[in-house]
């Protein structure tokens, strides 16, 4: 085919991506290859509608998983890992996690090996979609959680091995610490957490703002426990938001003495109206707070940039505000590279595997996040108003179907149908 190839990276950072991009997947283990039927014909439907016979995706089957130890004895082959290196921007179902062998986790291993830094979720509600809020369409936001250190760098000793023996001794009797309640019984595990971490993090997710032109960021933080860890968070981020967006962005405090010297009143609502305003207002908040917050006020809330720990809490409880696993989308980003995994949030459901049950909307919505990601804006904004007209017409899997009233239940690829119908 005519301009078919890779995406790659240009020398401005944006990415390159062919009429006829090559796009390496892995179905998944479990239900995956279920929701990767139904996902991949929406997908393609949906490119040929928004752009007849000019544009396609070339799609490439890479193995990972299961299905990969199988046929060659490794969980992630190297190849697979040299392939999603090479083309940039790659695809997944969810992967079984191995149990022993020294692997954590396969998507774990993804990350670390693409660095792929930011963890996005956008949290965005689905007309009709059961939720156990009030006003679910006040949620909107999109949660940047950084991907590589904190305390899930994976440096952590069991009590009573050597290693644990030896920093508790570098510990006590070298940094004379004498915070450690019980240090006969006591695992310890090392809170990593860096400047350029967190820069590139909270960096990306200002850029985000900026070119979406949404209201503010927030950085959720424990800063006032963890002082120079969170709370450098914290600092890093107002410090780059001033030092690297001076014209695109306001900290909370310039945003209030501002609109007092307008002489209007200042009012969190008003947070939505100052983008208009063309700036992005930087904020902060405390973990527990903004967890209750976001129940309470979440119109207040768009971006969220976060640390490691409180995005894993912080990504399944907004996930759940707006109706759960079935449905949360999300993707692995290196901004740098252009290296970027887009997946469905939930797991291998074992249980349900080839029942052609479950609902693929997660990995679907995945992959209109690649699409914008490619700058196909369209085709994501078609398939979007697809499942959401979908969901409205109460056609649903049964994991909505259950807590629908007058819902009419649809198998996977049934689903998939209903959603290719509405494109
Ligand atoms: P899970 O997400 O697979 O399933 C939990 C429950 O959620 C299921 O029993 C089902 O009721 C529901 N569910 C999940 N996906 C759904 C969908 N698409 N539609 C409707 N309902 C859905 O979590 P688990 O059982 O804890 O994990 C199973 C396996 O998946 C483990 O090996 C785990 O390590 C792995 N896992 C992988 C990923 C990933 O690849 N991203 C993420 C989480 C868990």
């Amino acid at each position: 085919m005519a301009n078919e190839g890779k995406i790659t990276m240009g020398g401005n950072g944006q990415l390159l991506v062919p009429d006829f991009p090559v796009i390496p997947f892995i179905e998944g283990d479990g239900i995956g290859p279920d929701i990767w039927k139904a996902s991949v014909r929406v997908f393609d439907a949906a490119i040929e509608k928004t752009f007849g016979s000019r544009k396609k995706i070339v799609w490439k089957k890479v193995l990972a998983g299961e299905e990969a130890f199988h046929k060659t004895g490794e969980w992630m082959p190297a190849e697979t890992m040299q392939i999603f290196k090479d083309y940039l921007v790659a695809i997944k179902g969810p992967l079984t996690t191995p149990v022993g062998g020294g692997i954590r986790s396969l998507n774990v291993l993804l990350r670390q090996e693409l660095d792929l830094y930011v963890c996005q979720r956008p949290i965005k509600y689905f007309e009709g979609v059961p939720s156990p809020m009030w006003q679910p369409e006040k949620v909107d936001m999109v949660i940047f959680r950084e991907n590589t250190e904190d305390i899930y760098s994976g440096i952590e000793y069991m009590t009573g091995t050597e290693e644990n023996k030896k920093l508790l001794h570098f510990l006590t009797d070298e940094l004379k610490t004498k915070k450690i309640r019980f240090p006969e019984t006591s695992s310890i595990g090392i809170k990593v957490v860096s400047r350029e971490g967190s820069e590139r993090l909270i960096r990306a997710a200002i850029q985000y703002a900026i070119d979406n032109k949404l209201p503010s960021v927030t950085l959720v933080h424990k800063g006032n426990i963890m002082k120079f860890t969170e709370g450098a968070f914290k600092i890093w981020g107002y410090e780059l938001a001033e030092r690297e967006f001076p014209h695109h962005t306001y900290t909370w405090s310039q945003w209030e003495t501002t609109k007092k010297e307008r002489g209007e009143a200042v009012a969190n609502e008003d947070m939505r109206i100052a983008a208009v305003g063309g700036k992005v207002i930087i904020k902060d908040a405390i973990a527990d707070n903004f967890l209750q917050q976001a129940l309470l006020a979440p119109q207040n809330y768009s971006i969220i940039a976060t640390l490691n720990l409180n995005g894993d809490y912080i990504s399944d409880a907004l996930a759940a505000q707006v109706g759960g696993i079935g449905i949360a989308p999300g993707a692995n980003i290196n901004y740098k590279t252009g290296n970027a995994v887009f997946e469905a949030t939930h797991g291998t459901a074992p249980k349900f595997a080839n029942t052609n049950s479950m609902n693929p909307s997660s990995l679907i919505l995945s992959g209109v996040m690649m699409f914008e990601y490619m700058g196909w804006r369209d085709v994501a904004d078609r398939i979007k108003a697809a499942i959401g007209k979908t969901i409205r017409q109460k056609t649903v899997t049964v994991d909505f179907y259950n807590l629908m009233q007058d819902a009419q239940l649809l198998s996977t690829s049934a689903f998939g149908d209903a959603v290719i119908k509405n494109l």
